[in-house]
C-alpha cells in the first residue's frame, strides 16, 4: 500500500456515515444528506491535497464546521451548499455576508475577526456533555462589546452564547 492510499484510509467510513446523519437530522432526506456530505468531502480531498495534509483532519475540522454552519444557519443552507459547489471558503462564504456587509456599513462596530473550531468548548447539556462543539467568535472593535462567543454542539443541536 502506498503513503498516499495509507492517509485517505485513515478517514473512516464512521465518520463520514456521521456526517451523513448529522445533516440528515437537518435536511430530513437521506440522498440530499448523502449529495452535501459528498461535497463536503470532495472540498476536504481537494484541500487536503493542495496543502500536503491529512484528509482526516481536514474532514474533521471542515465536516464539523459545515455541520455547524448549517445548524447554526438553516434558511442559508443553499447558499452553504452553493458555496460548497463553487469552492468558496471561510470570510467570502455566504456564512459571512451579514458580517462583511456590517463591516461596511458600520465604522463603530466593525467585526475585525471571527474563528470557527471544533473541540473547545463541552456541551452545556449534562446528559450530553459531548466535546463535539462548533462554535464561532466574533469581536467587535469598540471596547465596550469584545468577544461574543456562539457555541452550538453537533451531538444534540443545544446552543448557547456568551460575550
Ligand atoms: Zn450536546
Amino acid at each position: 500500500m502506498s503513503p498516499a492510499t495509507n492517509t485517505r484510509s485513515e478517514l473512516t467510513q464512521e465518520s463520514r456515515d456521521y456526517v451523513v446523519n448529522q445533516l440528515f437530522q437537518i435536511v430530513l432526506n437521506q440522498s440530499e444528506a448523502s449529495r452535501i456530505e459528498k461535497l463536503i468531502y470532495d472540498v476536504c480531498d481537494q484541500l487536503s491535497k493542495e496543502e500536503s495534509c491529512n484528509i482526516k483532519n481536514k474532514y474533521v475540522s471542515y465536516g464539523y464546521q459545515k455541520i455547524g454552519e448549517i445548524i447554526s444557519y438553516p434558511t442559508k443552507i443553499k447558499e452553504i451548499i452553493n458555496d460548497l459547489e463553487k469552492y468558496i471558503f471561510d470570510w467570502e462564504s455566504s456564512i459571512f455576508e451579514d458580517y462583511r456587509q456590517k463591516e461596511h456599513s458600520d465604522i463603530n462596530k466593525q467585526i475585525v475577526g471571527i474563528t470557527v473550531k471544533v473541540g473547545v468548548f463541552v456541551c452545556q447539556k449534562k446528559e450530553c456533555s459531548s466535546k463535539k462543539c462548533f462554535y464561532s467568535q466574533v469581536q467587535s472593535r469598540s471596547n465596550d462589546e469584545g468577544f461574543t462567543t456562539n457555541v452550538i454542539c453537533t451531538e444534540c443541536g443545544t446552543r448557547f452564547t456568551f460575550n
